[in-house]
């Protein structure tokens, strides 16, 4: 860093953001990484992880992350727990907005990750905290003995419904189409557990009871026969997906449709000097491995840029 301005800023501190930290610090790029609102991302928030290369018998989720944050502080990484509201990448060198501070830096490597995504009712979201969570480890402990639902058919709602097993008496899985977008796998584990049942073609129009700050149940819609009908329940998780962590950058890089970063050659996005790793440019892969992949892949690009420019 000379006057204040950075070699390198990191934007993320999942594992596609620490393994950028990695290889940067082991460049002697000094990075400075930004931890974000949901710092070690979507790893933090799991459990077992079975398909990381290296660990024969898993990994805890938060584990591994803490290993890589770990090993990128040895080499000299920084950390910073702070949020980029917004940021000019149309001079150089680039500026970030933290709120009321701001950070120059001669690269960026974007790897903010993608967040979880709501349904969007009033309700639900007045219930947040209250028995509507998108975090089944964090609040799945909340809930022993009780009868509770999982909203979605992919592997994060299997994953979930699966957890919660350990703590509920039943986990009813509710998805809106007939098939599931889950891995074969993931949804005949959840298949074969006696504690959880499916009801799909069902979306939620509203969760009860907002007046008593608690979930007591939801109101559920049939969408092949219009039936709506009252489900007791004491909480609803939601497996539905994630956004990316773009917004900041809106109007100075290129996104699709549904806001993921675009990317070509893996990590360049349309300014040089900007990478753009994991998941928030990612909507096919979306694994540990991949955003693991694309941050050190962005970190090497950062330091092929920087020795471009003479330093
Ligand atoms: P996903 O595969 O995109 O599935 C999201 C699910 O939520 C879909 O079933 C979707 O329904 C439903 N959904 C989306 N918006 C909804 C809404 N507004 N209302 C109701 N339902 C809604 O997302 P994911 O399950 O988070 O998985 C993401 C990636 O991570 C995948 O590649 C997955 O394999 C991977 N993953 C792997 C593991 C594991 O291997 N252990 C665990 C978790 C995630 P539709 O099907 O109708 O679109």
């Amino acid at each position: 860093m000379d006057n204040g301005i950075r070699d390198t800023v990191i934007l993320g501190s999942g594992c596609s953001g620490l393994t950028a930290a990695i290889y940067a610090a082991r460049a002697n790029l000094k990075p400075l990484v930004l931890e974000g609102h949901e710092p070690g991302g979507q790893l933090s928030l799991t459990t077992l992880v079975e398909n990381f290369p290296g660990f024969p018998d898993g990994i805890q989720g938060p584990e591994l992350i803490d290993n890589m944050r770990k090993q990128a502080a040895r080499f000299g990484a920084e950390f910073m727990t702070a949020h980029v509201t917004g940021a000019n990448l149309s001079t150089r060198p680039f500026t970030l907005n933290l709120g009321a501070a701001e950070i120059k830096t001669r690269t960026l490597i974007i790897a903010s990750g993608a967040s979880a995504r709501w349904l969007n009712l009033p309700s639900e979201q007045a219930l947040i905290g209250h028995g509507v969570s998108s975090c089944a480890t964090c609040d799945g402990f909340f809930f022993g003995g009780k009868e509770i639902t999982v909203i979605g058919g992919g592997d994060s709602a299997m994953e979930e419904a699966l957890f919660l097993t350990r703590f509920a008496t039943k986990v009813t899985v509710i998805h809106r189409r007939e098939s599931f977008r889950a891995s074969k796998i993931m949804l005949e584990r959840a298949r074969n557990n006696p504690k959880i049942e499916f009801m799909t073609n069902t979306i939620v129009d509203e969760v009860f009871d907002v007046s008593k700050k608690e979930v007591t149940g939801l109101k559920l819609r049939d969408v092949k026969n219009g039936k709506v009908w009252d489900f007791p329940t004491s909480a609803m998780f939601l497996g539905i997906g994630h956004i990316p962590n773009a917004s900041a950058f809106k109007g100075q890089l290129e996104m699709d449709e549904d806001g993921y970063l675009k990317v070509r050659d893996y990590v360049h996005t349309g300014i040089p000097g900007v990478y753009a790793s994991g998941d928030v440019a990612d909507r096919r892969y979306r694994q540990a491995i991949t955003a693991a992949g694309t941050g050190c892949m962005a970190a090497l690009e950062v330091e092929k840029f920087l020795e471009e420019q003479g330093r």
